[in-house]
C-alpha cells in the first residue's frame, strides 16, 4: 500500500510569495528535521525550544523570554514552543513563518507532494497515441512531427529522444513517441503514469479493431481521457459514421451523439484534419487544468534509456512536476548522478526543463529503464546518500515486484475493512458469455466494495491482459480459455492471478465469497505413494516400527497417512521417523526398504498398507 505523506503543511503565516524550495533543500539534523530562514521566511519542522529558535532567527533568547512574558506567558530557555507560540515570535521579529513536514525522500516514488495552490502553474498536456495495428499512428505522429514546424527547429526532431514538444497557436503539446497500449501499459504496471490524454487512432475504412478495444479499455483504467482521430479519410471507403457507431457501443461517444468524446476526422498522409486534432487537444487540455510547481526540485519518469558508446547512459525523462536544471543531482532506482548535458529534441542545450518537459540527459551512472521514476536533488551528497540507501534496501528485500491483487488478498482486506475497489478482467469462449459476466460481476457490488470490469472479451488470455491486469491491481477471469504457458509465467512473474473456471456460478459464488471475506482456499488430498508392511519390530520407547517395501511414489517423515487394512482405512494419522538401514531418512522411494513409525499408533499388521499424502491447494 501506498504511504501518502503530505509534505507542505498549509502555511501559517507566509503573506509574500517566496520560493517554495523543495524537501530536499535544507539543512538537516539527523532525522531530516529543519529549522531556518529562507528568503525572510522561518521555516521549521518541528516543535523547538527557545534556545533552538533563537539560533534560528538569529534574536537573543532573553528577547523572546521578555516577549513571551509580555504576552503573558512566563517561559525558560529549554522549553519547547508550541506552533503559535512560535508563528506570534516571528510576527514579532519581522518574519513570515511556515511549518512543514520533514520527509525521508528514500521512497520518493511514494511520496504524494502536495504543492501549495498558489505555486501551480499551467502545464503542456502529455499526449500518447494508441490504435490498432496500421490504422496509422505512427504516420500521425510523424505528420504532427513535421507540421508547424518553425525555422529554428530546420534540423528537424531528433529521433531518439522519444518524445517531442509542439508549440501551437503558443501553446505546448508534448507527444510521447512510442505509439500503442502496451508500451502505455508498461509504464503503468511500473508505476508511473506520465499520459494525460490518449488519442486513439481509428482507420476510417477499418472501423474499431480488437486493438482499439484494447487501447479504450487501458486508457479507461488508467482514467485517461480520449480524443478519437478517425485517419485515413482520403481513402475510398472511410466511413467515419460508422466508427462513431462502433465506439459508441464501447462507451466511447462522440459530442454529436450527445457524449464528451472529441472526434477528429483527419488523413494522417495528406495532412488534413491534424490542425483540427491539435486544437481539440489544446481545448482538452485546457478543461484537464493541468497544472504543476515549477519551483521545487524535479520529478519525473525515465521515458527510455540506453547506453551510449561515447557519452555513457543516456535518459530521456520527462519532468512531471518541478524543475530540472543542468547542475541537479539526479537518482532513478538506485543510480545517481548529476545532470551533465541536458538537450531537447532538437538537441539544443537546455539550462533547465519545467513540467512536461521532455529532456536527452547524460551525467548518470548507469542506464535506468523506462517507467522508472527519478528525483532531482540539490547536493551530490543527498543524491548518493538516497541511491546508497535504495542499493541497500533492494539487495535486502529482493523485492517481490509490484504484487497485483489476488482473491485472498481480497479477502484478507475485507476481513480488515480496507478494501474499496476491485478491479478484474474477464477473458471467456464466447462474447456472449463475456459480457454476461461483466454484467453479473459489476452486480456484485456492494456498499463497501465496488467491482470494476476493466475489460470483457471472447479469446485467449493474452499478454495485454496480464499486463492491464498488473498496472490495475486487476485478476483475471478465465471462463472456459485457458492462458499459454508463456502467459501463465508472465503472470506468475508480475504476481497476477488468474482465476479459471467452467461453470460461471460457480466463478460468481467464488467472487462473492471473496467480496464477504469468506473465502478459504480448497485444499484437496494428494497422494504421495504407498508402502506395504513387511516386517515388524517392537522396539522400547520407540513403539512399533514397521519394516516395509515403498511400492509406488515415496513416503515422507512427519506427513499424513493413513493405514490401510484390507482395503478399508483403519487409522488416519501421521508418519513418524522414517529409517533405511541405519539412517534416518526424510524421505524414501518406490523401491526402497524402510522402517517406519505412525505417530501415537502401534496396531500395525503384517500386509498393512501405509498410505502417505498431502494437502495441497485446488486448482
Ligand atoms: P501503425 O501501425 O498504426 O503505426 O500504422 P502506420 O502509420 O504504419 O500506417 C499503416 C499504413 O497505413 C501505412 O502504409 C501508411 O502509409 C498508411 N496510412 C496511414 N495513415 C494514412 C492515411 O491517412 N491515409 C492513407 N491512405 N493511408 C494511411
Amino acid at each position: 500500500m501506498k504511504k501518502k505523506q503530505t509534505y507542505s503543511k498549509k502555511d501559517a503565516g507566509s503573506k509574500r510569495p517566496q520560493r517554495v524550495s523543495n524537501f530536499q533543500d535544507r539543512p538537516r539534523n539527523g532525522k531530516g528535521d529543519f529549522a531556518k530562514v529562507n528568503g525572510g521566511v522561518f521555516v521549521y519542522s518541528k516543535p523547538l525550544t527557545v534556545a533552538e529558535l533563537s539560533k534560528a532567527i538569529n534574536v537573543p533568547a532573553p528577547k523572546i523570554i521578555t516577549f513571551l512574558f509580555l504576552q503573558g506567558s512566563s517561559v525558560t530557555i529549554n522549553q519547547l514552543l508550541d506552533d503559535e507560540a512560535i508563528g506570534t515570535i516571528c510576527l514579532e521579529f519581522g518574519y513570515d513563518f511556515r511549518k512543514e513536514e520533514a520527509v525521508d525522500a528514500t521512497h520518493f516514488e511514494d511520496i504524494k507532494i502536495e504543492d501549495d495552490p498558489k505555486d501551480l502553474e499551467p502545464r503542456p498536456c502529455v499526449v500518447t497515441i494508441m490504435g490498432h495495428v496500421d490504422h496509422g499512428k505512427t504516420t500521425l505522429i510523424d505528420a504532427i512531427r513535421s507540421s508547424h514546424i518553425v525555422d529554428t527547429e530546420a534540423g528537424g526532431i531528433s529521433q531518439e529522444i522519444g518524445a517531442y514538444q509542439k508549440e501551437i497557436h503558443g501553446q505546448k503539446i508534448t507527444f510521447i513517441d512510442t505509439p500503442g497500449h502496451a508500451a502505455f501499459t508498461a509504464m503503468r504496471a511500473r508505476g508511473a503514469s506520465v499520459t494525460d490524454l490518449v488519442v486513439l487512432v481509428v482507420a476510417a475504412d477499418d472501423g474499431v479493431m480488437p486493438q482499439t478495444l484494447e487501447a479504450i479499455d487501458h486508457a479507461k483504467a488508467a482514467g485517461c481521457p480520449i480524443i478519437v482521430a478517425i485517419n485515413k479519410m482520403d481513402m475510398p471507403g472511410a466511413n467515419p459514421s460508422r466508427v462513431k457507431e462502433q465506439l459508441m457501443a464501447h462507451d466511447v461517444i462522440a459530442e454529436e451523439y450527445g457524449g464528451d468524446v472529441m472526434m477528429a476526422e483527419i488523413s494522417a498522409k495528406t495532412g488534413k484534419g491534424i490542425d483540427d486534432l491539435l486544437d481539440m487537444i489544446l481545448l482538452k487540455a485546457e478543461m484537464l487544468e493541468l497544472k504543476a510547481n515549477p519551483k521545487r526540485y524535479a520529478s519525473g519518469t525515465v521515458l527510455e534509456a540506453s547506453l551510449d558508446k561515447g557519452e555513457g547512459p543516456k535518459a530521456t525523462l520527462l519532468v512531471q512536476n518541478g524543475t530540472l536544471s543542468n547542475s541537479d543531482y539526479v537518482v532513478v532506482g538506485e543510480i545517481y548522478g548529476k545532470v551533465r548535458r541536458m538537450t531537447n529534441e532538437y538537441k539544443k542545450v537546455l539550462k533547465s526543463a519545467g513540467p512536461s518537459t521532455p529532456v536527452s540527459v547524460i551525467g548518470l551512472s548507469g542506464v535506468p529503464g523506462a517507467g522508472d521514476r527519478f528525483m532531482a536533488f540539490p547536493t551530490e551528497k543527498e543524491a548518493k546518500d538516497i541511491a546508497t540507501k535504495r542499493a541497500l534496501e533492494k539487495q535486502q528485500s529482493a523485492r517481490s515486484g509490484s504484487a497485483a491483487m489476488s482473491l485472498e488478498d481480497l479477502n484478507n482486506l475485507v476481513n480488515a475493512g480496507k478494501v474499496k475497489d476491485l478491479n478484474v478482467i474477464v477473458k471467456a469462449d464466447t462474447d456472449g458469455t463475456a459480457e454476461a459476466l461483466k454484467a453479473n460481476l459489476e452486480k456484485l457490488s456492494n456498499d463497501q466494495i465496488k467491482v470494476h470490469v476493466l475489460s470483457a472479451y471472447s479469446g485467449a488470455i493474452s499478454d495485454s491482459d496480464v499486463l492491464l491486469a498488473q498496472a490495475s491491481n486487476a485478476i483475471i477471469f478465465g471462463f472456459n480459455v485457458r492462458p499459454d504457458a508463456r502467459v501463465k509465467q508472465k503472470a506468475e512473474e508480475a504476481h497476477v492471478e488468474i482465476r479459471l473456471h467452467k461453470i460461471i456460478y460457480e466463478l460468481l459464488e467464488e467472487m462473492e465469497a471473496a467480496m464477504k471475506g469468506m473465502i478459504s482456499v480448497e485444499k484437496v488430498e494428494s497422494v504421495t505413494g504407498q508402502a506395504e508392511i513387511r516386517h515388524l519390530f517392537k522396539i522400547t520407547h520407540v513403539g512399533t516400527v514397521a519394516g516395509s517395501y515403498v511400492t509406488s511414489g515415496f513416503l515422507k517423515a512427519k506427513t499424513k497417512c493413513r493405514l490401510i487394512r484390507d482395503g478399508v482405512v483403519i487409522y488416519d494419522g501421521e508418519l513418524g521417523s522414517l529409517q533405511h538401514g541405519k539412517d534416518a531418512v526424510k524421505e524414501i522411494k518406490q523401491g526402497y526398504e524402510c522402517g517406519l513409525t505412525i505417530s501415537g499408533y502401534n496396531d500395525l499388521k503384517l500386509g498393512d498398507i501405509v498410505e502417505g499424502y498431502e494437502m495441497v491447494e485446488k486448482e
